[in-house]
């Protein structure tokens, strides 16, 4: 890896729903986790998204609801993060 390769903060930030929900290719994934691991304030920051989302998904999941219905939410949840990130 080469410094071109090293993501700014904001480009992880930008790039961390994604990475969370696992949508970036292996190189991105890797530049991500590598960043996270460097840098103590982006990686507290997707600890608490990640904790923060894990916590609904699963709340959701044990929910009695059709599998349209989850679809729905989780769009909905995906939108909502996209929209404060
Ligand atoms: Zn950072």
């Amino acid at each position: 890896m080469n410094e071109t390769d090293r993501l700014t903060c904001k480009e992880t930030l930008r790039q961390l729903d994604d990475y969370l929900d696992s949508e970036l290719d292996e190189r991105q994934m890797a530049m991500v986790r590598r960043h996270l691991k460097e840098c103590d304030m982006c990686g507290s920051e997707s600890a608490f998204e990640e904790s923060v989302f894990t916590c609904i998904k699963e709340k959701i999941q044990s929910l009695p609801l059709p599998d349209g219905l989850k679809d729905r939410v989780f769009g909905r949840i995906d939108e909502l993060r996209r929209e404060n990130s």
